[in-house]
C-alpha cells in the first residue's frame, strides 16, 4: 500500500507501550462509544480505529485475545468475513470510498502494532489520499472528528 502521511500515528508509535491489551481493555468497557466499539458480535466486535490512516478507518477483531490467523475457529472466521463485508458496505454508503485496503499484519515483523490480539483493518481509499491532511503537522486532527465519524456511522450499524 501506497505510504499514507498520517502524523497522528507518531503519538500511537509513542503510546504503544501501554500495559495490557488495548483491544482486551476497550471490550471491558462500559461505554461503547468511549471505546469507539460500533458493533459487538457473538464472536468478534467492530471498532474505530482511533490512529486512523484514512477517515473510516475500521477493524473487525475477534473476542478472544489469540495472536493469529491459524488461532481462529472456523465460526470466528466465518463470523469475522461476514463482519467484514457488512462493514464495506456501510463505509460504501456513508463515505463512498474508491477503493478499501483489507488486511492483517500478523507479527512486528509485518508491521502488526499490538501483536497479541489480532485485528482486520478495512480502510477506505480515495485516489490521492496518500497526501491525507499533509500540512496540518504536530496536530492530531482525529480525536474530535473520532466521535463525529463514529456518530455518523453507528446508525447503520443497528439492525
Ligand atoms: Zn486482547
Amino acid at each position: 500500500m501506497k505510504q499514507i502521511w498520517a502524523p497522528w500515528r507518531l503519538e500511537y508509535i509513542k503510546n504503544k507501550k501501554e500495559a495490557g491489551c488495548v483491544f482486551c481493555a476497550c471490550v471491558r468497557k462500559k461505554n461503547k462509544k468511549e471505546a469507539l466499539i460500533l458493533a459487538q458480535e457473538p464472536l468478534s466486535f467492530v471498532i474505530l480505529n482511533k490512529y486512523p490512516y484514512t477517515c473510516g478507518h475500521l477493524m473487525v477483531i475477534p473476542l478472544r485475545h489469540v495472536p493469529t490467523l491459524e488461532d481462529l475457529s472456523s465460526e470466528e472466521g466465518l463470523e469475522i468475513f461476514l463482519v467484514i463485508q457488512q462493514v464495506m458496505k456501510i463505509l460504501k454508503k456513508v463515505f463512498k470510498p474508491q477503493g478499501f485496503n483489507v488486511g492483517v499484519n500478523v507479527g512486528r515483523a509485518a508491521g502488526a502494532g499490538i501483536e497479541g490480539h489480532v485485528h482486520f483493518h478495512i480502510v477506505p481509499r480515495w485516489s490521492g489520499d496518500s497526501n491525507f491532511m499533509p500540512v496540518i503537522g504536530k496536530t492530531r486532527v482525529l480525536p474530535a472528528s473520532l466521535q463525529k465519524i463514529y456518530d455518523q456511522l453507528f446508525p447503520h450499524f443497528q439492525k
